[in-house]
């Protein structure tokens, strides 16, 4: 599932593909990646309008519209989603929603369809991207802000670093990596850390994600490719799905435990 470095690294490497083209048509083979728009109204909000800028908000990819008003194209891939570039037009593998533009064609697919793209007014007026937390890797992410989000909970620690409305952008594998560069147990309690501790744990979320953006680059993917990956992340992976090697860090066996449905991964020896 990609988590904010994978989205983040897909908007560095379509920001320079899309920007001032134009929609100059729409394919929808699959509308259930719409709902629960139509694929007549997608298509009319959209078509003919200039793709003004690529960002992204926590998971989250975000397509800028112009004219001013035009609105935006926003995108979350969920567990199987995924963009892929055409630059010569033709569509390869399964698609579900294709953007031709002047210069290529940007196309949208979810085999398992629980990914979604929707044309809103404004980002905000996706539920999901109105309740998302501070963004980690912009200046509002302090400590302090982290001591208090921190207090305010009485979570286990990772499946709090999980949690979109605190922190937006972790998901399985980042949390379980912070844990592990910070040295804290995905059991320990939020309220439970000590001022070192939270700085510790702020420069290791802040550390593995600007990490993971390299590594995601590097190599660069090949986005016309169907079955495109992102194969430079395990240069980052010191815990997540690991278990039974031993810890980068002190050599002790990685273990693997569940929280909240979900795999944790972590080393007995060095998280506490
Ligand atoms: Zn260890």
């Amino acid at each position: 599932m990609p988590e904010l470095p994978e989205v983040e690294a897909l908007v560095r490497l379509l920001r320079p593909r899309l920007c001032g083209q134009t929609i100059r048509s729409v394919k929808v083979r699959h509308a259930i990646a719409l709902r629960p728009q139509t694929a007549r109204q997608f298509r009319a909000r959209v078509l003919g309008r200039r793709i003004a800028a690529v960002t992204r908000r926590g998971k989250y990819l975000l397509l800028r519209l112009a004219p001013k008003g035009a609105g935006w194209i926003a995108l979350h891939f969920r567990l199987s989603g995924g963009l892929f570039w055409f630059a010569d037009h033709r569509l390869h593998g399964h698609v579900d929603v294709a953007w031709e533009l002047e210069r290529g064609t940007l196309a949208y697919a979810d085999p398992r369809h629980l990914g979604r793209v929707h044309w809103l007014e404004h980002p905000e007026q996706w539920a999901g991207i109105r309740r998302l937390g501070v963004e980690p890797l912009a200046r509002t992410f302090t400590v302090a802000r982290l001591r208090a989000l921190l207090q305010h909970s009485r979570r286990p620690l990772k499946p709090f670093l999980m949690e979109q409305t605190r922190i937006a952008g972790l998901g399985n594998i980042y949390a379980a990596e912070a844990l592990w560069r910070a040295g804290l147990h995905p059991r320990r309690r939020t309220d439970s850390l000590q001022g070192a501790q939270v700085s510790r744990l702020h420069k290791a979320i802040v550390g593995v994600l600007q990490r993971g953006i390299e590594c995601c680059l590097k190599p660069e993917p090949e986005l016309s490719d169907p079955e495109w990956t992102m194969p430079g992340i395990a240069a980052l992976l010191a815990v997540y799905q690991r278990e039974g090697q031993g810890c980068p860090r002190c050599g002790r066996r990685i273990r693997r435990i569940r929280q909240g449905n979900r795999s944790t991964f972590y080393c007995p020896g060095c998280q506490h």
